[in-house]
């Protein structure tokens, strides 16, 4: 049996989905359901919508998807996630992690959320979304509901966390460090940058533009190869090695210019996302099921729960027998369950399946939303509309 709330990768092929109710084919079929999924509990007098996000819905603000549309993956063959365990152990596949994630954060650091983001704000403000839970480690969400309350199930790349002492730091202090430890590879992170080889996925492009990667998908510099990007230790533990369990202290041990040595047992700093094969951290575990438990139904939007930590939230929300609508493009694990005894004629307000994109989509139900409840908008229209990068980078960073 598979270790609860472990984060793990399913590779299994996903079936296509059926569509409910069947008039959710179209644009307009999709808004009228879930405009019954929000209005039938206004009459209950309990909006309390919980949404469940995935990749999908960043898709638009130019972070590839993790999965393509029949749930398989999207990216190179030789593309390899990196596992909890190998990070933790081996400095090698540290280096490497880190000498890939110094290229692509600068290019997610600029990227912004889209309209499927603000869509979620807008349905807050209209008081039909209470809370949001999403897998997605890009920050996104909070950037564009700060006020709306947001369980990060699978961490955020914005900090770095000791994986001695747990205290964190932000992730831009991090990429400093690392561009002080590797010159060489900060001047190339400025050129590639300039060069626009970091916008395109196309790997002939890359290479035109002076991106070259070895069949392993790393880049490799030919005066300072990943094997020797340097990375900094801890700054607590630096200072202070932690005690380790028979009573003495750990070894944190840095060069001359403070990059952690590999024969450092603590200080350890790894992004504080949830990798493959590591739990998530049991108070958000908790936050996530009780935000559940509370909920009224559940918006599903732009993931195919492959992970098991997110199916299992959808599967409790159908064991309490709340409704589920998906809008996702591709199919989603386990979905037919979440749908098998709904009455063929209900219209959207037992369960909703729709297959468009979140960007597309959920600005026009907002629209659609405010106009039937009679609430007049007189925020200043934004501009919410994404800046357009295309960075395959974020595919090991997302990991
Ligand atoms: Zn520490």
């Amino acid at each position: 049996m598979r270790k609860p709330y472990m984060r793990i990768p399913y590779t299994d092929v996903l079936a296509s989905p059926t569509i409910i109710p069947q008039t959710a084919t179209t644009i307009s079929g999709a808004i009228a359901a879930l405009q019954e999924f929000f209005e039938a509990p206004l009459a209950k007098g309990s909006p309390s919508t919980v949404v469940l996000s995935g990749a999908g819905i960043s898709v638009s603000s130019g972070l590839a998807d993790y999965r393509g549309p029949k749930g398989t993956y999207r990216v190179n063959k030789t593309y390899r996630p990196i596992y909890y365990n190998e990070f933790i152990q081996n400095h090698e596949a540290r280096k490497r992690y880190w000498a890939r994630s110094f290229l692509g954060w600068t290019t997610l650091a600029k990227a912004k959320p889209n309209a499927g983001h603000y869509a979620v704000k807008d349905l807050g403000d209209l008081g039909l979304v209470r809370n949001v839970i999403t897998q997605n480690v890009d920050s996104f969400h909070l950037k564009a509901h700060p006020q709306l309350p947001t369980v990060e199930l699978h961490g955020y790349l914005r900090s770095c966390v000791c994986t001695s002492c747990h205290e964190e730091l932000p992730r831009d202090t991090f990429q400093n460090e690392l561009a002080r430890l590797n010159p060489a590879w900060a001047a190339f992170l400025q050129e590639i940058l300039a060069s626009g080889a970091l916008d395109t996925e196309n790997p002939d492009e890359r290479r035109a533009k002076g991106l070259r990667t070895n069949p392993d998908g790393d880049v490799d510099l030919p005066d300072a190869p990943y094997t020797t990007f340097r990375y900094p230790a801890c700054p607590r533990c630096l200072v202070a090695p932690p005690i380790v369990a028979d009573g003495s202290r750990a070894k944190v041990e840095v060069d001359a210019d403070g990059a952690l040595k590999p024969t450092s047992t603590a200080g350890i700093l790894k992004p504080a996302v949830i990798m493959f094969g590591e739990n998530i951290r049991p108070p958000v575990k908790m936050a996530a099921e009780k935000t559940i438990e509370d909920a009224g139904s559940l918006l599903v939007l732009g993931t195919s729960l492959a992970t098991y930590s997110a199916w299992r939230l959808a599967k409790r929300a159908k064991d309490r027998g709340i409704p589920i609508a998906i809008v996702n493009l591709g199919g989603v694990r386990g979905e037919d369950g979440f749908f098998a005894d709904l009455d063929p004629s209900q219209r959207g307000d037992r369960g909703v399946r729709v297959e468009l994109s979140t960007d597309e989509l959920l600005p026009a139900l907002v629209e659609q939303l405010r106009q039937s409840s009679g609430i007049r908008t007189t925020r200043k229209a934004c501009d919410h509309s994404a800046e357009q990068h295309g960075a395959s980078v974020f595919k090991d960073m997302m990991s």
